[in-house]
């Protein structure tokens, strides 16, 4: 089989209210779907979700980037997943959600020929997960009021958005707490907001509060600062801007610098590299989740495709594609959602229906 061709259409989709972390506030995302097509009439789709302050990439820049890999992938069995990252690997280094489109699209096409899901393919532990869904940065009063919402609609992980402003971060989950009772589990996500002190302190009040893990507490780079963490506090640890690829996984896992990964594909660059974090991660003991940035249904299909295929993978943060107001984004199929649970479907590739491109 063979590539022809790849097509690329930017698209955009406005969130139901503006989304407010430690680092950044949006209203409206954008990002690219791809559409590989090949000579044997077989299509596969892919998402590319950039997020600047994370993966260093703009709608321009992965316009750009496609462009540049579209020259050197046709021609190229899609289905032959190492050589097609290590070609665009060798054309440019980074431009992880780039890649990670063509990463999804050459998976669809790999489960489409094969006649398989693509959670099948990667191993098909399970064909369902559970998904947090997470609670924005906002006064702790409407904070709270969105914990209650989201836990009445069955969520029972909750991510709270912290590291704006610490004395805030603990009133508002103090709150959380009060409004959503004991069974729901809060977990925090400070997206590098805190020193290694300021994290020490609040997680203290934070345990108090029953939060069981912090995510990305302090700089992605201050790996001695997480290690620091582990040890000195009770509080389990998840990395997330921390790691992007495998060299970053082996070196937290190698450091004791965290409990749990979460694995974005926009940051991995794919599928593909995602699997080997999860195998480094695996091997030394921690489970991983996988998340998202603000990807669409297209993109949040591939998410949920790896996290059912793995044993490590226990739950997830698969949530972005909810807070939009046209939460389709104009594709169906993929997978279906009932409350908090993600299910894949037992259809080729990822199970797209048919989508005009
Ligand atoms: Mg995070």
């Amino acid at each position: 089989m063979k590539i022809t061709d790849i097509l690329v259409k930017r698209v955009s989709f406005e969130r139901k209210k503006v989304f407010k972390i430690a680092f950044s506030v949006s209203k409206y995302v954008e990002g690219v779907y791809v559409k590989i097509v090949t000579d044997e009439g077989i299509y596969g789709l892919g998402e590319a979700m950039p997020f600047a302050p994370v993966t260093g990439e703009t709608i321009e820049t992965v316009m750009a980037v496609l462009s540049l890999l579209k020259e050197r992938l046709l021609g190229e069995d899609p289905c032959n997943l190492e050589k097609i990252h290590a070609i665009m690997d060798a054309q440019i280094k980074g431009n992880t959600a780039a890649k990670a489109a063509i990463d999804f699209a050459c998976y669809d096409i790999l489960g489409k020929a094969a006649g398989m899901p693509v959670y099948k393919l990667l191993g098909g532990f399970k064909n369902s997960i559970v998904t947090d869904i997470t609670v924005g940065i906002d006064t702790p009063e409407n904070m709270a009021n969105d914990a209650k919402e989201k836990a009445e609609r069955g969520f029972n992980i909750l991510k709270i958005k912290c590291g704006a402003d610490f004395v805030s971060d603990c009133k508002a989950v103090e709150k959380i707490r009060k409004a959503v009772g004991e069974n729901v589990e809060l977990r925090i996500d400070v997206n590098q907001g805190y020193s290694v002190s300021q994290a020490v302190n609040v997680f203290e009040k934070m345990k108090s509060f029953g939060v069981t893990e912090a995510e990305q507490p302090v700089k992605a780079s201050d790996i001695s600062g997480l290690s620091y963490l582990r040890k000195k506090t009770s509080m389990p640890i998840m990395a997330d801007e921390s790691v992007h690829s495998p060299e970053d996984a082996a070196l937290l896992c190698k450091n004791d610098a965290c409990d749990f990964i979460n694995i974005k594909l926009m940051k991995s660059g794919g599928i593909y590299p995602a699997l080997k974090i999860n195998a480094i991660a695996q091997s030394y003991g921690i489970p991983c989740i996988v998340g998202c940035m603000s990807e669409s249904r297209l993109g949040i299909s591939a998410g949920a495709a790896l996290a059912c295929a793995k044993a490590n993978i226990h739950d997830c943060d698969l949530d972005s594609f909810m807070s939009f107001k046209e939460s389709e984004g104009g594709i169906s199929g993929g997978f279906e959602i009932n409350k908090n649970v993600i299910k894949v479907l037992d259809k080729p590739g990822f199970g797209f229906d048919e989508y005009e491109f």
